[in-house]
């Protein structure tokens, strides 16, 4: 699933393809997909691409295109339609921009100002306003479990299910620990592996779970890192025991039970 890592991919990606590129006009296939006015982007630039959390925003001259990918969503650039396009946008060069999404949950929405969509997400934690004293200052008021509130897009913006596995296990931290009992170390582990992890996943040009694609159909090499998700029963690359899979918040959740005490 497209998380910030993927979707970072995308905003560099497709700068580099399709900066500068006037559009013509666009349409919703999968009406839901998007039911904002198509008419509005004719004859407008694309300007450049920002992101925040699993959220890409594409400026155009005047407005904003905003994607979100959800569970499978990729976006294609061609001169086609890819099958299981919901949404595609035309270029004057004869160019396509689709989102592809075969299970149909990615959104599209053309907007004068993208705080209108974005405005509820948490803090960004590759931006400079996300300090340890600002994470500690947020976390130590939180009574929930750990996992579900890294996952909390209100909390922090961008991290998902794989992340959120490898960043606990990085830390030591054991899924189901209540943020306000981690120590000040705990804490401190827990940012710099929010940091690390994320990094990292950004160098690797993220994963290639499911459906997901980078831009130029580049796949992702970060899911060769991974510690702990989807390696149930594997030995642990620390100590060797197997890898144990629990359901948390509703996802499948990854740990050592070594490594991540109780
Ligand atoms: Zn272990």
């Amino acid at each position: 699933m497209p998380e910030l890592p993927e979707v970072d991919s995308y905003r560099t990606g497709l700068d580099k393809m399709i900066k500068g590129w006037k559009l013509k006009g666009g349409r919703s296939i999968w009406q839901k997909a998007c039911i904002d006015d198509f008419s509005i982007v004719k004859n407008q630039k694309i300007k450049g691409f920002d992101r925040r959390g699993k959220y890409l925003i594409i400026n155009l001259s005047k407005n904003h295109i905003i994607v979100h990918l959800r569970m499978t969503g990729r976006i294609d650039v061609s001169d086609e339609t890819p099958k299981y396009t919901t949404v595609e946008f035309d270029f004057e060069n004869g160019q396509k921009m689709c989102l592809v999404d075969y299970r149909k949950f990615g959104r599209v929405w053309i907007v004068d100002n993208p705080s209108t969509i974005v405005s509820h997400l948490g803090i960004e934690p590759l931006s400079s306003k996300f300090t340890l004293k600002k994470f500690k200052n947020l976390i130590e008021k939180r009574s929930g479990t750990i996992k579900p509130l890294l996952l909390n897009q209100a909390f922090i913006a961008g991290i998902g299910n794989y992340l959120a596995d490898e960043i606990l296990f990085r830390s030591s931290i054991h899924p189901l620990r209540k943020a306000n009992t981690l120590s000040g170390k705990e804490i401190k582990n827990l940012y710099n592996s929010i940091k690390y992890i994320i990094k990292k996943s950004i160098d690797y040009g993220g994963t290639t779970f499911l459906t997901f694609r980078g831009p130029e159909g580049k796949k992702g090499e970060f899911w060769k890192k991974l510690q702990v998700f989807r390696k149930t029963g594997e030995p642990c690359p620390h100590c060797e025991s197997p890898i144990k899979r629990i359901v948390v918040g509703q996802r499948g959740t990854h740990y050592c039970e070594k490594k991540q005490k109780l």
